[in-house]
């Protein structure tokens, strides 16, 4: 296999000023082509120790990639360092400088000397035009293997990345095509899962690999073709995929990625149906769930966030005996709060949620984690119990998960 180092570079990612996403983002990128990131090391801003992983890396790695550094500014000593590494110097790169004074021109900004400076390359580099900022991307050749060295900026390295470091790379190490499919299920925990479908991942072949990936939106199921046709290998993968549905097809609400309150709004939209939430434990969540997906104006009429038991009563109309008698979190005021709020705002469907979240508040009969969760439409209402954990953050989560699911139905 051929394998990477991912190298940042970098004070302020040492200092805690900023999070390392490159890394994640390259990790997952070259996973997918079928590199092996097989090490990330992050180094300050200093000769030295760039240059000392420079020699690891490549040592050791049949490819390494490099980010930040590359500014105009004088904390930025990436491409001395390349270059003394290769064993070449600086130069000024003709294409490169028509890009940065374009670059400049474009926006009707004066250049000074150190922009022109970005246009000074390693001799032995081969220049990757950077459309998307003034830094340029550099591809290294030794032995056989490279080293790539991109531009610290995460919307600039992803852009070069895509367009010309990965299609590189397959080139290079002439390397299999890798194609994914991933199928997305919900309310299913992975051990249920994994027995239910045992008998179709046992007669996978070979070039099939299946990797469970669960979440707090459901367990998502990835599965990996190796092969060197893509469109066969495609058209294969999304065969698997269908032949799952036999088997979980009530766990299975997509063939690709997409999130439940998207596939709930393609749900709602197809039937011409509207859509409005009472919110209790979730305070909210779900409606920003729900809002997050364009569009979603033409469903979603709204919501209440009926935290205290008085606007449960006030807003949502729920009897205030059932709140005495049962509890907030109880079946019965989770139905009237889903019941109320459709009537209140004349939604086709709609759904609620009454729990405790945690970590505190709960009691012998009713502990940390009951959360009620109810589904209200034309043909009537249901509800569901969900016994969850004491963390406060994954019930909410998981909470939402379950009552979009419910509306699946
Ligand atoms: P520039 O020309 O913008 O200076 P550069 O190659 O010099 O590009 P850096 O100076 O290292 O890049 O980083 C620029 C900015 O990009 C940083 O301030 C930071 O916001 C972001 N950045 C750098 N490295 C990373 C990283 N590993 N993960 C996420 N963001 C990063
Ligand atoms: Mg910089």
């Amino acid at each position: 296999t051929v394998s990477a180092e991912i190298i940042t570079i970098g004070d302020e990612i040492l200092f805690g000023h900023i999070l390392d996403t490159n890394t994640q983002w390259i990790g997952l990128e070259l996973t997918d082509i079928g590199i092996l990131p097989a090490k990330k090391t992050s180094v300050g801003d200093r000769y030295d120790e760039i240059l000392e992983a420079f020699r690891r890396a490549f040592d050791r790695y049949d490819v390494v990639i490099v980010t930040g550094g590359l500014g105009p500014t004088k904390d930025d000593i990436t491409k001395q360092v390349l270059c003394d590494f290769f064993e070449t110097e600086l130069e000024i790169h003709e294409e490169a400088l028509e890009h940065v004074t374009a670059f400049f021109s474009k926006r009707g900004r004066e250049m000074i000397e150190s922009n022109r400076l970005q246009a000074a390359l390693p001799k032995k580099c081969k220049y990757l035009v950077n459309h998307w900022g003034t830094a340029p991307g550099m591809w290294f050749e030794k032995d056989g293997k490279v080293l790539v060295s991109l531009p610290g900026v995460p919307y600039e390295m992803k852009e070069l990345m895509k367009h010309s470091v990965l299609p590189a790379l397959e080139a290079h190490f002439s390397l299999p095509v890798i194609v994914h499919h991933t199928i997305r299920t919900i309310g299913i925990g992975e051990s249920f899962l994994a027995e239910k479908i045992a008998d179709w991942e046992n007669a996978l072949p070979k070039h099939v690999k299946l990797a469970y990936l669960p979440s707090f939106s459901g367990v998502k199921l990835r599965l990996t073709g190796y092969g060197s046709d893509r469109v066969a290998l495609t058209e294969e993968l999304l065969k698997y995929g269908e032949g799952l549905n036999m088997l979980a097809g009530i766990y299975i609400y997509a063939q690709n990625e997409l999130e439940i309150e998207e596939k709930v709004g393609q749900l709602l939209a197809e039937k011409g149906a509207t859509l409005a939430t009472a919110e209790s434990c979730t305070g909210g969540y779900i409606a920003h769930r729900i809002t997050g997906i364009p569009g979603s104006s033409t469903y979603f009429l709204g919501g209440v966030v009926s935290y205290a038991n008085e606007v449960k009563e006030a807003v949502l109309d729920v009897p205030s005996e059932y709140l005495k008698t049962y509890g907030a979190v109880s079946e019965q005021v989770a139905e009237a709060m889903a019941e109320g709020v459709r009537t209140r705002l004349g939604a086709t469907f709609a759904i609620s949620t009454t729990g405790i979240a945690g970590p505190g508040g709960g009691t012998e009969e009713k502990p940390v984690g009951t959360i009620w969760i109810a589904c209200a439409g034309p043909q009537g209402t249901v509800s569901r119990k969900l016994q969850l954990g004491t963390l406060r953050d994954v019930n909410i989560q998981l909470t939402a998960m379950h009552v979009l699911n419910m509306l699946r139905q």
